[in-house]
């Protein structure tokens, strides 16, 4: 297709042709749009796969999102919170088994206050050399700012959606620009910051996939996470539709066409969804892992969708075989800038 030639070049993609782009029903034309996307991939950010740690520390929130196990509403999931020692354990063994960094992720848990996030944070980094990514929500611009300076690196907080009437509509209470102020101070305070989006929510049109993009392309994020929905029988939305394998690797593909060298992972849902949709997912653009370390005992609580793969701890902790050429990536796997550039 001749609007993929152009992306590959590197010329700008307008937000008809994006749209366009993940119209595509052509067999043909997808697997053009697919194998475009892993050349961009190889030829702007390289061959390895990075892999990060993911620990699910709380699954305590104060949030009410339609879409998630975890919301407050849900009184069905017994409730967990590792304590700062157990959570230090885990990113130690993290360590021990050869990853560089660690992502700990929670609902939104106010026990982990400001000082109490910072500590554990001066703890991991003083008994390991990991990179540390936080993904624990809106916060303040105090708490980031102090997180920071404890040796936090990276933050991960999706925007979800870039549609204000959708995000609003599943997030009761919160505006879609709070969400973007506090990608703005995190980008602004030095964090590498990902954000992303998630695919199929009830109500979301190809337009609302095309502005995330847009979106994601305009923030030039380090690292943008693109997941399908999976509904969840205890939430508001049990009953709707699970987004669509093939129309989230089509928004990853477009993804990695705009953005060039961010960092895209082949998600846990994509790979829910899908026995083999990390491994799609790493063909169409994808070029980070990130396995679940959570201890046994708490796993199986952390359940913000249901089947949430279930990636064995050794062994065959990665979860997946790579796709011939690939290497599993030994280091922290900052982003590289490419000189290739980014399309703006
Ligand atoms: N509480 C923090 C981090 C944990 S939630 C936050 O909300 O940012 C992590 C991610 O899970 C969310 O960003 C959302 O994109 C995803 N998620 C929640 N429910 C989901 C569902 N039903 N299907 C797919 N992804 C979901
Ligand atoms: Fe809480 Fe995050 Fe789930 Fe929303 S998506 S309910 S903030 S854990």
């Amino acid at each position: 297709m001749e609007i993929v030639r152009a992306g590959e070049e590197g010329q700008t993609i307008s937000r008809e042709d994006i749209i366009f782009l993940l119209s595509t029903a052509e067999e043909e034309e997808k697997e053009d749009l697919f194998k475009t996307a892993d050349r961009v991939r190889h030829s702007c950010v390289g061959d390895e796969v990075y892999l990060r740690a993911i620990v699910e520390f709380s699954n305590f929130c104060v949030q009410d999102c339609l879409y998630c196990g975890l919301r407050r509403g849900n009184d069905r999931i017994p409730r967990y919170r590792m304590t700062p020692s157990e959570i230090v354990e885990a990113a130690k063994n993290a360590q021990s088994l050869n990853f560089a960094t660690v992502v700990l992720q929670s609902g939104e848990d106010p026990w982990f206050t400001r000082e109490r996030m910072a500590r554990l944070i001066r703890e991991i980094k003083e008994q390991t050399n990991l990179v540390i990514t936080l993904s624990l929500g809106e916060r303040s611009y105090q708490d980031y700012q102090a997180w920071k300076e404890a040796g936090a690196d990276r933050f991960l907080l999706k925007q979800e959606t870039s549609s204000a009437s959708l995000y609003e509509k599943l997030r009761p209470g919160k505006r879609l620009l709070e969400r973007i102020q506090c990608l703005q101070w995190l980008k602004d305070l030095g964090y590498q910051t990902g954000s992303g989006n998630i695919v199929g929510l009830p109500g979301q049109a190809l337009e609302d996939l095309a502005e995330d993009i847009l979106f994601f392309r305009e923030f030039d994020f380090d690292m943008v996470g693109i997941g399908p929905f999976i509904a969840h029988p205890k939430t508001p939305l049990g009953g709707a539709a699970n987004g669509a394998l093939d129309l989230t690797l089509k928004v990853l593909a477009v993804t990695r066409i705009v953005t060039r060298d961010t960092n895209l992972p082949a998600t846990t849902a994509v790979g829910t969804l899908s026995p083999d949709g990390r491994r799609k997912a790493l063909r169409a653009g994808a070029n980070v892992v990130m396995p679940d370390l959570t201890p046994w005992g708490y796993r199986q609580y952390y359940e913000i969708y249901p089947g949430k793969v279930r990636v064995k701890e050794q062994g065959h902790w990665k979860g997946i075989s790579l796709p011939s050429g690939r290497t599993w990536g030994k280091g922290p796997g900052n982003r590289i800038r490419s000189p290739k550039g980014s399309q703006l």
